[in-house]
């Protein structure tokens, strides 16, 4: 017997012997349900459907999904976001305590596809804890030392990624609820300054690295205080109001056990990937402040630094990894007590000039890191 098989048979045998104990526990059940073939069964009922029974499959059943909800962990807590209609792509980016989800769903003409994905770099994590940081300084502890033994700083770490595929907001004309910043117990007008400067970093493409802006630039317009909500709720979902034809920015609580710092919705054609529509939705119950104490800062997250994140991916930015390019503002996770993500490091000014700069040749995007193409095929 190949010793591969052997291994094979006695992990096999010792799993069956490991049940048994507890097969004998059960009632006999003559009729065990048989496993669904396909994924029929989605059509049943109306109630969410974890997202890892969709990821790696493509639904095309018979009834349409369109409507109902997909949630990212299989608790059912978390991420979600509706099945979008035929030709729409929707994706939720939630920043946390050291890391992020992103949760994808697709409609291309009634093909449902589906990615979860979930990062956490391990640093701030630990902040969730009820710890005190003695040495967590306003220049943060970033990341692990992995990552400072490969390249160090914003300005050498040099990848980018797309969030729909490469195709930028053509022109993002955008409301801000600056009322809603009271929630947070914050200025509302220093609020809607950080939010503002934020947004002008990405058009602006404003770096530390003084880098040469690109010719080409991503085009904004705000257009103003709005009454209106980000269609994106406290239990982290795009709503089903999602998407309504404004690009809305406010702030609002999560519920209690999700421990975001913001969410964005990001609205696409499935088919040509274009983006047109983005919400941002900033806690108001999770620690964001305008004013990072210079000593004894823990636990507390820069306003403007994840708002430039946020407004990242409405522009049409992705993430990078962490481990390689955690410096840089498009790094899965935003370090607390840190500045550092107002400001745009090389990577991130390399995907906006790929973006909005001039058109580049097929293929010559070195660090494209474009899983919607994964997703689209
Ligand atoms: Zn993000």
């Amino acid at each position: 017997m190949p010793k591969s098989t052997r291994l094979l048979t006695l992990t096999l045998a010792a799993l069956t012997a490991a049940a048994l104990p507890v097969a004998q526990l059960q009632p006999a059940h003559a009729e065990q349900p048989p496993s669904p073939p396909g994924l029929e069964w989605l059509c049943e009922g109306g109630g969410p459907i974890p997202a890892a029974e969709l990821v790696n499959r493509v639904v095309s059943p018979a009834c349409s999904l369109v409507g109902r909800m997909v949630t990212g962990p299989a608790d059912t807590r978390g991420l979600n976001v509706r099945v979008p209609e035929p030709g729409e792509l929707v994706r939720a980016f939630a920043v946390k305590p050291g890391g992020s989800e992103v949760l994808t769903v697709s409609n291309l003409d009634g093909e449902i596809r589906t990615e979860f994905d979930d990062t956490a770099d391990g640093a701030d994590t630990a902040d969730t804890a009820d710890t005190a940081h003695p040495d967590d300084t306003a220049h943060g502890a970033r990341g692990t030392e992995a990552r400072h033994d490969a390249v160090a700083g914003p300005c050498e770490q040099s990848a980018y990624a797309f969030n729909h595929g490469g195709r930028g907001f053509p022109s993002l004309r955008w409301y801000y609820n600056s009322g809603s910043a009271a929630r947070a117990g914050l200025s509302v007008a220093g609020a809607r300054e950080a939010i503002v400067r934020a947004n002008r970093t990405m058009t602006d493409v404003r770096d530390d690295c003084g880098l040469p802006r690109p010719d080409g630039r991503a085009r904004s317009e705000y257009l103003g205080d709005t009454r209106a909500s980000a269609n994106i709720d406290s239990g982290a979902g795009c709503t089903s109001g999602f998407p309504d034809g404004d690009n809305t920015v406010s702030w609002g609580p999560f519920d209690s056990g999700l421990n975001y710092l913001a969410l964005t919705c990001t609205m696409s054609s499935s088919a040509t990937e274009q983006i047109y529509e983005a919400d941002i939705y900033l806690a108001s119950n999770r620690n964001l402040t305008l004013d990072l104490p210079k000593k004894g800062c823990s636990r507390l997250w820069d306003v403007e630094a994840v708002a430039t994140h946020e407004w990242g991916h409405a522009f049409g930015l992705g993430h990078v990894d962490e481990e390689t390019n955690g410096d840089l503002t498009m790094s899965p996770a935003i370090t607390s007590c840190d500045t550092s993500a107002r400001t745009l490091g090389l990577g991130d000014h390399r995907g906006l000039d790929a973006l909005y700069g001039a058109p580049s040749q097929p293929g010559s995007r070195p660090g494209l890191l474009d899983w919607v193409g994964d997703i689209l095929g």
